[in-house]
């Protein structure tokens, strides 16, 4: 579904991401976790390509995707929910939606799995976003990134700054959106959060991977529970 092949981003001088090479298959439930500065958003963002490769290949479906323009991939099945949420504040939650589901056809025939995931979002529909509570703003990043119907979705830390009961509310959607048959590549900083739903995981350190392989393994190296999991 979704490979790296010894993949490069280079800001000026300094090399984020330094070939790593990662396979996610379809169905799977991909995280990369890793420390602040390790180079998981300069992934996804060059997977995208919201930022470009230096060098190194992405191919998506079978087909080299490595300079093919983001809107293009978007139409292609693959969509990335942004670190930060990156919601239009002014717009309505309707409104918001709308925009995510321009590319595809019949947008609204995923309103009811959002609304089964996030029944909060019905009740909110007309609302401005910029006044939703932060959790309910992931929310709606993430509804947004569903009705663009991907193929493989890309989450970017998206427990950032919320309450360990809203992270296992978004950690349980995440698992139910790839359980409904969406491949998902999930990076994030709570590794003991990913590592629960995940069911292959990738640990990104100074812009390598430095590990891969089952989480429940990856759970019980020594060197991830000490540097991630505070044990
Ligand atoms: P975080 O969780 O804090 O977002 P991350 O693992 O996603 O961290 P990146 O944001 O990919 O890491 O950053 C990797 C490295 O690249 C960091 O050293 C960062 O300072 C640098 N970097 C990221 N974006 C840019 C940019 N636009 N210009 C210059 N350096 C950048």
């Amino acid at each position: 579904m979704l490979e790296l092949d010894s993949l490069f981003v280079r800001y000026g001088g300094i090399t984020a991401v330094r070939g790593i090479s990662v396979k996610i298959d379809d169905g799977d439930l991909a995280a990369i976790i890793g420390a602040n500065g390790a180079g998981k958003s300069s992934t996804l963002n060059a997977i995208v390509g919201m930022v470009p490769v230096a060098e190194g290949k992405v191919f998506f479906d079978g087909q080299d995707v490595t300079r093919t323009p983001t809107h293009v991939k978007v139409r292609k099945g693959m969509v990335l929910v942004p670190e930060g949420r990156r919601i239009f504040p002014n717009l309505t939650v309707y409104e918001n939606l709308q925009m995510a589901g321009y590319a595809v056809k019949d947008w609204k025939s995923e309103l009811d799995f959002v609304f089964t995931l996030f029944p909060i979002l019905n009740e909110r529909f007309k609302q401005s976003a910029g006044t939703l509570s932060g959790g309910e703003q992931q929310m709606l990043a993430i509804a947004r990134g569903i009705v663009a119907k991907p193929k493989v979705l890309l989450l970017d830390e998206p427990s950032l700054g919320l309450s360990p009961v809203l992270v296992q509310q978004i950690m349980g959607a995440i698992k139910q959106i790839n359980q409904r048959g969406t491949t998902v590549l999930l990076v994030e900083q709570n590794a003991f959060a990913a590592l629960r739903i995940a069911s292959k995981a990738f640990v990104m350190e100074l812009g390598e991977i430095t590990l891969q392989g089952e989480p429940s393994q990856i759970a019980v190296n020594e060197h991830v529970r000490a540097a991630y999991l505070g044990a």
